[in-house]
């Protein structure tokens, strides 16, 4: 399965007696509309109803503390924003980059991604733009224990 279905699945209101709780007793997926085609059953009058439950493909990402979120563009470009303050990249370059790296992961097929890998991925698109947001975002991103490791990490940038 591509998407988790996350809080959507719970709490359908029973069409008849406006009940919350009901029970899926069937689900199936409609992929050409980006929906899922769930049959219930309300838990208080048993009737039964048809509902579609919209999902919105995109990518999930994990975590450091292995839960998961959805991708968020727009942190990724406050994030990457945040780095390349007052460096040749301006933010309309930022949100090309990241409609980029966004739809680069989709290209791809990936619908889960590490936030640790996305981070990398950030990494290697800023060494190439401005070595400044490189660094930057990197001290935000690798979280630096020391400056010895900022320095190796500055060192494996080639001139
Ligand atoms: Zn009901």
């Amino acid at each position: 399965m591509f998407f988790r279905e996350g809080s959507r699945e719970t709490n359908v209101r029973c069409p008849f007696c406006s009940h919350e709780d009901s029970k899926v007793t069937d689900s199936r997926n409609a992929l050409e509309i980006n929906a899922i085609r769930r049959r219930r059953e309300c838990g208080q009058c048993m009737r039964r109803f048809t509902t579609f439950e919209t999902v919105d493909l995109i990518m999930q990402v994990k975590k450091r503390d292995g839960t998961y979120e959805d991708f968020q563009q727009e942190k990724l470009i406050n994030g990457m924003d945040a780095a390349c303050r007052h460096t040749r990249v301006s933010h309309d370059q930022v949100r090309a980059l990241a409609s980029q790296i966004k739809s680069d992961l989709m290209a791809s097929g990936t619908r889960e991604i590490e936030s640790r890998v996305l981070g990398e991925i950030v990494m290697k698109h800023l060494q190439e733009m401005d070595v400044v947001a490189y660094i930057r975002f990197a001290c935000v991103y690798k979280r630096f224990k020391d400056i010895k490791e900022l320095v190796e990490a500055i060192q494996t940038i080639s001139p």
